[in-house]
């Protein structure tokens, strides 16, 4: 599996509709400071259930809607999505290419999408679980994050290690059916 494109309309700098297509192997954003290259990974991990504003480095969850400019007045809405090759198989679905998205307003509504059929925050979490995508899993790794796992105690980077042999999707259904 790997990231084809992400698509982001309204969202933090990006104003008019963007589309930025990844090759299989390393891609690199490059450009002047402030140009939006960090709003694009936290579109990545907005996209996959971010829910934390701070996270995505804004005050509240309504910071991640265009707020407007001096040549441009705000958006009311904020648009992701990410497109992924399935050829492999590797997500659990019937499909060789799966879309996510996200879209929120100012007035709170919200939604995710999977291949444009409305679904909920879950259904993207299991999506992904085991896959090692996600908006905490181990293929982003945002600045700091290393030095971050190093330090972390023995509980936390289990669970790093859990996701890369594939075993979270048993202990999430385990543990909600304990819950039951
Ligand atoms: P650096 O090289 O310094 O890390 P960068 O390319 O990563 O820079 P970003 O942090 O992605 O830059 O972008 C910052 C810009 O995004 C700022 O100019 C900020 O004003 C703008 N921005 C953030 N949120 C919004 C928003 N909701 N509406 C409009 N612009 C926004
Ligand atoms: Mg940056």
């Amino acid at each position: 599996m790997f990231l084809k494109n992400i698509t982001i309309k309204g969202f933090k700098s990006f104003a008019n509709k963007v589309k930025v297509d990844f090759e299989p192997a390393i891609t690199g954003v490059i450009g002047p400071n402030g140009s939006g290259k960090s709003n694009i990974s936290d579109a990545i991990r907005w996209v996959l259930g971010e829910q934390s504003a701070k996270t995505l480095r804004g005050a509240k969850m309504e910071d991640v809607i265009f707020a407007g400019s001096s040549k441009r007045r705000a958006l009311g809405i904020a648009e992701v999505t990410l497109t992924l090759d399935n050829r492999d198989g590797s997500l659990p679905i019937e499909y060789k290419e799966v879309t996510v998205g996200r879209r929120v307003s100012r007035s709170g509504e919200s939604d995710y999408l999977i291949n444009n059929n409305q679904c909920r925050l879950k259904d993207i979490k299991e999506l992904f679980m085991d896959t090692g995508v996600g908006k905490d899993a181990y293929s982003i790794i945002g600045q700091g994050k290393v030095e971050t796992i190093l330090s972390e105690n023995s509980t936390d980077r289990r669970e790093l290690f859990e996701e890369a042999a594939g075993i979270s999707k048993h202990k999430s259904r385990k543990e909600e059916a304990e819950k039951k």
